[in-house]
């Protein structure tokens, strides 16, 4: 198979497994804002990360978001420290309907993957999103456990955390290490980031 022809298969891909039409209320787009507020750090569940990660412009977010507020699916709070900046959590109920989530038909397929199968699969992936993103100039979102920024050593003392961002230099819970981010580095110093070897 020529590379055109995996470029297209993994579009249709995407297309098919995003679904067509309402699911549970949500068009395709409701549901894309849905999944990210819940896979999202606490650093990234922003109007303006949702913006990058989405490749749309703010004010398209803005009416994503505006929607899913509106819905009981997304609760808003205000930064305590500059009280302009906010931050949007998914609600119980949100959560509720994620188990009804049109990707689950792709969760399943990935599911039935032999397991070295699955593992070199999401390398390839990593690969190419991390190529792709760096041509388009957007960020390359990521999780903490391969992120240039992550200082950890698995051992916790005096209930303080193990794990702690160099990003923004504050400690991260064993919960949070999974969780999207837009400030993820591919690259540690000196080195090439994902997509640009
Ligand atoms: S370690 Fe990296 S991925 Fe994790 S919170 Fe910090 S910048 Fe984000």
């Amino acid at each position: 198979m020529d590379s055109r022809a995996i470029a297209e298969l993994i579009l249709h891909l995407g297309r098919i497994a995003s679904g067509d039409g309402l699911v549970g209320g949500l068009t395709p787009t409701q549901w894309t804002g849905l999944r990210y507020f819940a896979r999202a750090n606490r650093f990234s569940r922003t109007p303006s990360a949702f913006a990058a990660f989405h490749g749309t412009t703010r004010g398209t977010a803005s009416q994503i978001i505006k929607g899913l507020v509106a819905d009981g699916y997304l609760k808003q709070t205000r930064s305590r420290t500059d009280g302009r900046s906010i931050r949007l959590d998914p609600t119980r109920k949100a959560r509720a309907l994620l188990k009804d989530d049109p990707l689950q038909a792709l969760v399943r397929a990935a599911d039935a993957l032999p397991p070295g199968v699955r593992g070199s699969f999401a390398a390839i992936l990593q690969r190419l999103l991390g190529s792709v993103a760096v041509q388009a100039g957007k960020p390359l979102f990521g999780t903490c456990e391969t992120c240039a920024h992550f200082e950890g050593d698995d051992c916790c003392q005096d209930g303080v955390s193990a794990y702690e961002c160099g990003f923004v230099n504050e400690p991260l819970a064993a919960g949070e290490l999974d969780q999207l981010c837009i400030n993820f580095s591919s690259a540690k110093p000196g080195q090439p980031g994902i997509g640009t070897a």
